[in-house]
């Protein structure tokens, strides 16, 4: 059997910084295990290749679920940009203070994290997926197929259950679950959002402007602006997925209401059609929109709004101009599901909060730590998520040297 003092299940971004943090602060013996055939498949997939690493502007706000997992951050961390910045990774930032590499590449964040932890002498053993874990007379004892490895502390970071495809595949839950824990339910985040086919059909690849609404029962729940993809049968973009978290736990009873004019008041887009009725008068009344909007999107808003097409501009009547301005400001869209795990990029719920301590301990099993997307806490898009990942993995890391220096003595 295998001996080392602390493993860290889960060679992701929390796993690689929580491995780099323990050895910052003590030389245990650090061995990752990975069930992939390397560490790090997904950050190179993140931010589109680029990897949108922290945002210069954080706060609670940032974040769904259990907040108070933030205020456990160690303080030792007071940035990620200087975390990398320590590995000699150099950092720029765009004009929404989304926190970049230098380099543009994710896979030079991937490398300043291996090379850091190869040079730290950290152990990372890929393609050992872990199945069990058992508690044992000295430590825990965790099972990969036919390995089996004891160790003093773990440090769960399997991640949670989005893109299963690039590792995180929820098998995190079930080793919690062996140790006494218990989750929250899970929804993917991050993630376009569905309605009904027929109102997006027609739009399918087109992007435009708006301010978006989720809401149910006649509220608002949240609102965002920004640039809406409509694809097929959903609903996609930053604003649709920052809103995703929030409208899985209303599926069935919420909507997305798109106001597509957002920089016009209401009655100046009205002023504005009843001029363009008149100017292009004898001209269908797909034209009525040509200005505003592409072909396509006007066309759509008039099937919303019930106008036969076969009518001249000339024809339309003020009560037609009335229904299409408010399909323009009002556009209801009901949330019918949100994408699969496959399309989201986060998961949203996790390891009940309550269940671990202020050093991301286990309550249950003294020397188990946890960190990353398997705890109940999710970012909006901009940087947070992986943000949250650096630094629990960092503190995980330090306070399970610290739980080592006390067992040992
Ligand atoms: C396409 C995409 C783009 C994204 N872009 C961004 C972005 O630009 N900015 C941002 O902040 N966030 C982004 N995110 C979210 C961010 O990547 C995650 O929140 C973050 O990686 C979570 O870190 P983690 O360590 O908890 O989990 P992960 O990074 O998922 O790592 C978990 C690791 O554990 C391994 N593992 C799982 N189960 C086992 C097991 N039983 N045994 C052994 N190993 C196991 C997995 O193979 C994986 O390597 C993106 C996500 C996706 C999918």
């Amino acid at each position: 059997m295998k001996k080392t003092d602390i493993a860290i299940i889960g060679g992701g971004a929390s796993g690689l910084a929580a491995a780099i943090s323990i050895k910052k602060y003590s030389d245990f013996a650090v061995t990752v295990l990975e069930k992939g055939a390397r560490v790090g498949k997904k950050i190179l997939s993140t931010g589109n290749g680029r990897c949108n690493l922290t945002n210069n502007k954080i706060d609670d706000n940032c974040y769904n679920g259990s907040k108070r997992l933030l205020s456990y951050l160690s303080a030792d961390i007071s940035s990620s940009e200087e975390f990398f910045s320590e590995m000699g990774l150099a950092c720029k930032s765009d004009e929404q203070g989304r926190v970049y590499p230098h380099s543009m590449a994710a896979s030079s964040v991937l490398d300043a994290l291996r090379f850091t932890a190869i040079a730290k002498d950290v152990e990372i053993l890929c393609d050992c997926n872990v199945s069990e874990i058992r508690k044992s007379k000295r430590g825990y004892d965790i099972f990969c197929g036919e390995n089996v490895i004891n160790a003093d502390a773990i440090i769960i970071a399997t991640g949670g259950r989005a893109t299963p495809s690039l590792g995180s595949d929820g098998s995190g839950y079930v080793l919690a679950e062996m140790l006494g824990h218990s989750k929250t339910k899970l929804y993917p985040a991050l993630a376009p959002i569905r309605t009904d086919i027929n109102l997006v059909k027609a739009l399918k690849g087109l992007r435009t402007y708006a301010k978006v609404t989720l809401s149910a029962d006649g509220k608002t729940l949240a609102e965002q602006n920004g640039e809406v993809q409509f694809s097929d049968g959903a609903l996609s973009g930053i604003c649709i997925f920052n809103l995703s978290s929030l409208a899985a736990k209303y599926v069935g009873k919420s909507e997305i209401i798109l106001d597509i004019a957002p920089d016009f008041q209401k009655k100046d887009v009205s002023y504005m059609l009843f001029t363009v009725k008149e100017t292009r008068a004898s001209l269908p009344c797909e034209e009525l929109l040509t200005g505003l909007f592409h072909k396509r999107i006007g066309q759509a808003v008039l099937k919303n709004a019930s106008i036969p097409l076969n009518k001249t501009c000339g024809e339309l009547t003020e009560k037609d101009i009335h229904k299409i301005c408010s399909i323009i400001k009002d556009w209801h869209f009901p949330v019918t599901s949100v994408s699969d795990w496959s399309l989201a990029q986060v998961t949203s719920g996790g390891i009940k909060s309550e269940e671990i301590t202020d050093k991301f301990e286990s309550k249950f099993s003294k020397g188990v730590f946890f960190c990353g997307e398997i705890l109940d806490i999710d970012g909006i898009c901009g940087g947070y998520n992986l943000d949250f990942a650096w630094k629990s993995g960092y503190t995980a890391g330090k306070n399970s040297a610290e739980y080592i220096y006390n067992v040992k003595g």
